[in-house]
């Protein structure tokens, strides 16, 4: 059983590596930012609550995300564990987490940070827009998301450093160089294979 979440700014790169490094520890990623923008993009009444806090760059407001959260991590295909991708980003749904892990039994083992240099994540970000057309990718936006999580989400970091299951890798460089970081980190993580 392997419970993972992997943190870091907008533009980090989570969703390039969510997959790989998901797959070599046997857990589903959970990303909530690709669940949101599948409800929007079937048009349920989440998808319409959220789209609203997606394009202005806002977090979805905690009650919302945790209801969905609390949901998804219920299902059977996170018996083996799971990796949280773009969760928990608030002291809020941190406690959620706790409580819900709590309540299965479980702990986390790690959370995994990736680090990135400011320039280079607006430089990231402003690419991405380019090519996928991301209703929240525009300069503006970016700026904002970047704001928020310094704000709200860089906290988290220093909570879960005095826990002692933070680890936190260098996202500068090339996607392979930084494949390559996480997963030596995975590797620790399941030292059976
Ligand atoms: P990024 O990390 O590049 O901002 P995501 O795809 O992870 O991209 O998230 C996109 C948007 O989805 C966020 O800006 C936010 O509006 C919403 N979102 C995702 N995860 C959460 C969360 N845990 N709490 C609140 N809002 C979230």
């Amino acid at each position: 059983m392997t419970t993972v979440v992997l943190m870091g700014p907008p533009g980090a790169g989570k969703g390039t590596h969510a997959e790989l490094l998901a797959g070599r520890l046997g857990v589903p990623v959970i990303s909530t930012g690709d669940i949101f923008r599948a409800q929007v993009a079937a048009k349920t009444d989440l998808g319409r609550t959220a789209q609203r806090y997606l394009d202005a760059g806002e977090y979805v407001p905690d009650e919302i995300t945790n209801a969905m959260v609390r949901e998804r991590l219920a299902a059977e295909d996170t018996r083996p564990g799971f990796l949280l991708d773009g969760y928990p980003r608030t002291l809020d749904q941190v406690a959620v987490l706790d409580d819900l892990l709590a309540t299965q039994g479980r702990s986390l083992d790690a959370v995994v940070a990736l680090r990135v240099d400011e320039e280079a994540l607006v430089r990231r970000l402003l690419r991405r827009a380019e090519i996928e057309h991301r209703s929240d990718d525009t300069e503006d936006v970016i700026r904002r998301r970047l704001q928020v999580y310094g704000d709200q989400t860089v906290p988290l970091i220093s909570l879960y450093s005095d826990r002692g299951v933070l680890h936190n890798v260098d996202g500068n460089g090339e996607i392979a160089e930084v494949r390559e970081r996480l997963l030596q980190v995975a590797g620790a993580l399941t030292p059976a294979g």
